[in-house]
């Protein structure tokens, strides 16, 4: 029978609302066969994860990195990798520092003009990696916003928006070489999620293709079918293996676990190139 794979989740221990405990056991309830857990900038939650493990459910460990390049902001998908890596795991720590003051200046800006969103209530609702839908949703606790959407629109914290700040952001040939430098696996996240922001063009996907990406991930719930049936080209050109994945982030978003799923062959070849950690299995 074949695997039903799922290679992009967030839980607590970044912006979802889902513990790592809670997701592991719903990856198996929905009949998944294998599970990545892909929190922003951090490992923080592999080791809950890791001792949650169902029966029957691998768990490839892995997380989201925070990239930019021309100014455009990017994800990594790194999976795999080996998290004491220590040129890799500074630059996360790096990361993860710089939300933390951005998301606080963010607090700053909104208070200023008036509206009551406390930093203590954003501490209280991130429990690892700190990031605007933390943010997003304190507001919507005051009734400020009606929804975690409605947040991310240019008058609150939208990217460029009235009340965002920026981050750190690794130059992404830089962040695929760290991935790969402690035995990971890069893919590139939802490469054509324009609703998020400008994209990058297919000159810079193949220059990380030529700094060891590994892969693009197609079928996401932001691409439609042009953009996927382009990637799926694209991918087919520069040689990289295609992915699919949910980026299931429990109540944060609407899409649901393994809402997308990854190839065998896919995911065997990520498995296969991978030197950091190994996959783990319930
Ligand atoms: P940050 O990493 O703190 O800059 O926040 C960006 C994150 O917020 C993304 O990685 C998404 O997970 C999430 N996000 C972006 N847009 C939305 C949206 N419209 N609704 C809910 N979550 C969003
Ligand atoms: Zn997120
Ligand atoms: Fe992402
Ligand atoms: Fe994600």
């Amino acid at each position: 029978m074949t695997r039903r794979i799922d290679l992009h989740t967030h839980s607590t221990a970044s912006d979802g609302t889902t513990t790592p405990t809670d997701l592991v056991r719903q990856a198996r309830e929905i009949g998944l066969d294998v599970l990545a857990l892909t929190d922003h900038d951090t490992t923080a939650g592999w080791a809950e994860a890791a001792s949650a493990l169902p029966p029957g459910l691998s768990l490839v460990r892995g997380a989201e990195i925070s990239c930019i390049r021309d100014g455009i902001s990017l994800h990594l998908l790194a999976y795999l990798f080996d998290p004491a890596e220590p040129a890799f795991a500074a630059q996360r720590a790096s990361l993860r520092a710089s939300r933390l003051g951005r998301a606080q200046r963010m607090v700053e800006l909104l208070c200023a003009d008036g509206f009551a969103v406390t930093w203590e209530e954003v501490q209280a609702l991130a429990d690892g990696t700190v990031g605007r839908p933390h943010i997003a949703r304190a507001l919507m606790a005051h009734g400020i916003v009606a929804s975690i959407d409605a947040a991310f629109a240019p008058e609150w914290i939208g990217t460029h928006g009235r009340y965002w700040v920026g981050k750190l952001e690794l130059d992404v040939v830089t962040a695929i070489e760290l991935v790969t430098g402690a035995g990971g696996v890069a893919v590139f996240a939802h490469p054509a999620a324009s609703k998020r922001g400008r994209t990058v063009g297919d000159e810079v996907i193949a220059e990380m293709a030529q700094a060891g990406l590994a892969g693009l991930e197609v079928d996401h719930v932001d691409h439609d079918e042009q953009e996927r049936a382009h990637l799926r080209a694209l991918a087919a050109e520069l040689h990289l293996l295609t992915t699919g994945s949910s980026d299931f982030h429990g109540t944060s978003k609407t899409v649901q676990l393994g809402a997308h799923l990854t190839s065998e062959a896919s995911y065997d070849e990520i498995v296969t190139r991978a030197t950091g950690v190994d996959v783990l299995t319930g």
